[in-house]
């Protein structure tokens, strides 16, 4: 299975020019501002050759019954002929700029029904336009312990207009973090295919941004088996719990890290309260910005953690769903009572964003993810079925009123949610009576 990512890198210029000299950095981040406007401009031409062939294309019906063929108006392909038309405007490096056109036609060809049905408008690409990087343009290099991109993005002419060696422009990668230095260090032994990738400016940051995209083969030893599923639970005492139907062995993720890191941001938020820094509802301070910066520091750790802490349980059910040889994850469908799960474990804690991140990995791997309805999956025996609120003496605690069955009450819905359409079982028990 061939997985395409994408991972984000700042860059820093490292440009020298033909005669060795540095290029200044602020001639780069012109060029590349130049760049990102050329690339509209070509992106937005293309569009507007696209539309005025449509026009052309049902006039052209109207009289002769049928479409023209775009071989025999241009005696090239459209695609051939969109990018002629483009190809001497621009300063662009031509597979970068054969790209953005592609990007643009593809676009076009997909928004065309909903523009003429009047749904959506024509395309208008504005001025943020990454620059379209075809991987071939990319070339990874690695000294002295840092890694540098040297990126075809100019043509000729502007090659000798700046003085550069070539149409390529070197840049260092500001690598902050292991897992980014991971996947650069197999891009260049080769173990990953750097594929069609972008660069953009962030505004916020002020920075120029690779998405450099890249591509794998994951090997699977062992094809997982469908019919055996992992039943997640989202639950009371624990944030999850996990278990494949009839076994007694379960993935419990506990709630002991959240419950620290809650507790630290509580007593934070007090702090700040003493001291002023953070505004509760209703109180006026000096300026929106001062006043609400803590509160927004806040959120963002919380989100921060969050994120982190979501991709550390989700990729710990996956695992443990392979290691189960699970090709099936089934979990409560949360639309509609979401609020009452967040209450669980973690006031705003978001469990979707948990189940979106197992999803996505489960996916990955070829696991298939389905979601059941949570009504009862609390309160029926995943022994005999039976279906009683009086099953649950206390949260903690499943006991069954019918066969005695006694256990974990998130263990109890995750064995449940390890059925086989549990939901029309669980139906069933009702239309019968
Ligand atoms: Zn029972």
């Amino acid at each position: 299975m061939v997985c395409n990512k994408v991972v984000k890198i700042a860059l820093i210029c490292d440009q020298i020019d033909k005669d060795g000299k540095d290029v200044n950095y602020n001639d780069i981040y012109k060029l590349l501002w130049d760049l990102q406007k050329q690339t509209r401009e070509a992106k937005n031409k293309v569009i507007r050759l696209c539309w005025e062939w449509s026009g052309y294309s049902s006039e052209y019906f109207k009289t002769h019954e049928e479409y023209p063929k775009d071989k025999e108006i241009f005696g090239i392909s459209l695609r051939g002929y969109l990018y002629d038309r483009i190809k001497g405007d621009y300063n662009l490096y031509s597979g970068n700029l054969s790209q953005s056109a592609e990007i643009a036609y593809k676009e076009y060809k997909n928004s065309l029904k909903d523009v003429l049905r009047g749904d959506k408008s024509i395309i208008n690409y504005r001025e943020n336009q990454p620059l379209d990087i075809k991987n071939k343009a990319i070339q990874l290099l690695y000294e002295n312990d840092n890694f540098f991109v040297r990126v075809a993005l100019i043509n000729k002419d502007k090659q000798k207009e700046l003085n550069f060696k070539d149409c390529s422009v070197r840049f260092k990668l500001l690598v902050k973090d292991d897992s980014t230095r991971t996947i650069l260090e197999r891009c260049f032994d080769e173990v990953y295919t750097i594929t069609a990738s972008k660069i953009m400016y962030n505004k916020k940051k002020k920075q120029w941004y690779i998405n450099l995209g890249y591509k794998f083969t994951k090997e699977i030893d062992k094809t997982l088996d469908k019919d055996r599923i992992l039943g997640v639970d989202l639950g009371v005492i624990n944030p999850l719990v996990a278990s494949v139907y009839g076994s007694y062995d379960r993935l419990i993720i506990g709630g002991g890290e959240i419950d620290k890191f809650r507790k630290r941001v509580e007593a934070n938020k007090v702090q700040m309260l003493k001291q002023g820094k953070y505004c509760g509802d209703g109180r006026i301070g000096h300026g929106v910005n001062t006043r609400n910066k803590p509160a927004y520091n806040i959120e963002d750790k919380i989100s921060r953690f969050r994120d982190t802490v979501n991709h550390k349980y989700s990729k710990a059910v996956v695992d443990y769903a392979v290691k189960n040889n699970c090709g099936t994850i089934q979990m409560e469908d949360l639309k509609g009572i979401t609020q009452n799960k967040n209450e669980r474990y973690l006031k705003n804690w978001t469990y979707f964003d948990l189940q979106t991140k197992i999803e996505y990995k489960a996916k990955a791997l070829g696991i298939e993810v389905k979601y059941k309805n949570p009504k009862y999956t609390s309160q029926r025996c995943s022994k005999c079925g039976h279906i009683a609120e009086e099953n649950r003496p206390e949260q903690k605690t499943f006991k069954c009123v019918k066969c005695g069955f006694k256990v974990n009450a998130d263990y109890n819905a995750s064995q449940n949610l390890a059925i086989k359409d549990i939901d029309k079982i669980i139906e069933q028990y009702y239309n019968k009576g």
